[in-house]
This record gives structure tokens, sequence and C-alpha cells, in this order.
């Protein structure tokens, strides 16, 4: 139900915690986080209240500057730890906000292909699409593009892969997201609110959009295709 993104300078996952904190208003089930951490790709999810998961993180530290963090609303499979988001495959972890229409479709055809599910959700076929597009030799953008140009539904979703401290994927389709301008930092939220305390330059996602975001680059690609030029908004919410 909500998504939140961190390419830092400091340890992320109280920072993850916080801006998912921020947004609680929307509800929520159950909530975990992802990072990476020289190169390796680990997750905490927790079912329950935000202070679930920050009890986890103290029990079980995730360390690294880069990560992704998700508040789940279920809608396919009941809320569990197992069903939780992240959702991880080898070298992609992926929240995701909304409904993937076709995940039926995608599931099959990859039970095809002889790959297994661990979840009952929606959002684990797409990590598990982009684990395929990896493994057929995509880097993790094309892996992302791949797997994106198959989904249909209304949808935010963030990308997180092993061995890329300083990349996040973001795309939007009938869920807002929100990416944040910070000094050598870049942020991704479901709204503004998530990234107020983080920062006031917001650049919104309009729909279709898929960005590369970097700690010092943010490309985005328009439901065409095509390279777009997006404005960066100074807002004003109280931190
Ligand atoms: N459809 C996904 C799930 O049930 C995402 C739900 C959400 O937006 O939190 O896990």
């Amino acid at each position: 139900c909500g998504i939140v993104g961190v390419l830092g300078n400091h340890e992320v996952a109280p920072i993850l915690v916080e801006a998912l904190k921020r947004l609680e208003y929307r509800g929520y089930d159950s909530a975990g986080i992802a990072t990476v951490n020289h190169g390796t790709l680990d997750r905490r999810r927790a079912v329950g209240k935000l202070v679930n998961l920050s009890d986890l993180l103290v029990h079980e530290p995730l360390a690294g500057k880069a990560g992704i963090g998700h508040t789940r609303w279920a809608t396919h499979g009941a809320p569990s730890v197992a069903n939780a988001h992240p959702h991880q495959a080898g070298p992609v972890a992926v929240v995701h906000n909304g409904i993937i229409e076709n995940f039926r479709e995608l599931r099959a055809e990859l039970a095809e292909a002889g790959i297994a599910f661990v979840t009952e959700t929606d959002t684990e076929t797409v990590a598990l699409m982009a684990q395929m597009y990896m493994d057929r030799g995509a880097d993790p953008v094309s892996a992302a593009n791949q797997t994106l140009d198959r989904l249909h539904g209304a949808f935010a979703l963030a990308f997180l892969f092993q061995g890329q401290d300083d990349l996040i994927i973001a795309a939007r389709k009938g869920s807002p997201l929100a990416i944040g301008h910070g000094d050598g930092e870049m942020f991704v939220g479901s709204d503004a609110i998530a990234l107020a305390p983080l920062t006031d330059r917001i650049t919104y996602l309009e729909e279709g959009d898929r960005a590369v975001v970097t700690r010092t680059s943010l490309e985005i690609h328009d439901a065409n295709g095509t390279l777009a030029n997006r404005a960066v908004k100074t807002i004003q919410i109280d931190a």
C-alpha cells in the first residue's frame, strides 16, 4: 500500500522505516524492507505494525546504504511474512502497490518454464519474471523493462538489484509515485509526504513513466519509451 526507496549516504534501514511510518495513514497489514550492502541483497519482513519490523531489525539488523520498503494491504494472498514485500527472486527485489491483473497468465507461463512460486501474491510474478530475464542475460534495466512490458493492471513498482548499490528502478501505472532529490542522495515514495523529512524537491512520475534512479541521476522514459523531461518541484510539507 506504500512504497519507499532510498539511495543514501547513511545506513538506510532506519530511514526506510521512518518513511514507511509516514505512510501508515494509508493502512497496512505487514511491512518489509530490502537493502543492498556492498552488493549483497537481503530483506526483512514482519506482519502487523511497523514496530514489529523495527523490533526484528534490532535482532536481525540490515546494513546498506541503498534500499526499498513497503507497507502491504493484501489483495492476493493472506497477510503473512511469506506474502509480505519486498518479494525477492535471486538477484531482484520488488515492492509493489496495486494489482497485476494478468498475474495468473504470467504465473502459468513461469510454471511452464519450470519456475517455482513460494507465495500467493500477484507481486512475486514480477520478481520471478525479472529474474528470468536476467538469467537469460539481461542487465537490470533491460530486465525491468522487459518485465514491465508484460504487466497489465494498476501499479507502482520499485526494483532493487543484487550487486547494484546505486540503482533503483521505479515505474508508475495507475498508482502514484514520487522521486525525491537529495544532496547526492535520491528517494522514491508513494507520495511526497513520505519523503518530507528527507527532501522538499520532488519529481512526480506521470502515468506510464519508468525511472532509472541513481544517487546522482534520474532518467525517466514516458509511456511511449521516449526520454521525458519532468520538472523538479519545491514543495512545502511540514516534516
Ligand atoms: N497486490 C499486492 C499484494 O497483495 C500489493 C498490495 C498493496 O498495494 O499493498 O501483495
